[in-house]
């Protein structure tokens, strides 16, 4: 007879954790956990209960990465059950984003506004806030298309959740 060794609820809780830093957006080059959409995990026993918080109720991304964390966690030694649960109660913003996505997000030339500082395009080539909207429907629902009127370089920003 073979006992399996499973690991504790603690050890488990940080392999789940870990496995989350390495589940990306499918659309923007941010981990799920640096975009600040997993608002909690719990786990009991073999089973793990994680809660999201969608970034946009419309954007497929979501779906997408529903899928890809089920997966993820569910091949972990000592997982028997994954469920992932949408949250609506506290909508996500922007300042659920780490620093350290932003500045991903920024390297990639994708303009992430400011907490507080809703409204004003930085361009994220040259850092100049003289920018005009092209295309309120960027390449994906999530992102919209300015222009800068210094760098004349095209900037996706992040757009913020329904204003
Ligand atoms: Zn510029």
């Amino acid at each position: 007879m073979v006992t399996e060794i499973r690991p504790s609820t603690t050890e488990l809780e940080r392999a789940v954790w870990d496995a989350l830093a390495t589940i990306e957006d499918p659309e923007l080059p941010i981990a799920v956990t640096d975009l600040g959409v997993i608002r909690d995990v719990s786990i009991d026993g073999g089973r793990v209960h994680v809660t999201m918080v969608p970034t946009f109720s419309a954007c497929p991304a979501i779906g997408v990465m529903r899928e890809d964390i089920r997966r993820r966690l569910g091949a972990l030694p000592g997982v028997d059950e994954v469920a992932v649960e949408l949250s609506f109660a506290e909508p996500w913003t922007m300042a659920r984003m780490s620093e350290r996505g932003r500045q991903r997000l920024n390297h990639h030339g994708l303009s992430v506004p400011s907490p507080g500082v809703e409204g004003a395009v930085k361009c994220p080539f040259c850092g100049s806030t003289n920018t005009s909207m092209e295309n309120p429907f960027g390449p994906t629902l999530c992102r919209a298309i300015y222009y800068c009127l210094d760098c004349k370089n095209p900037i996706e920003r992040f757009r913020p959740p329904a204003d």
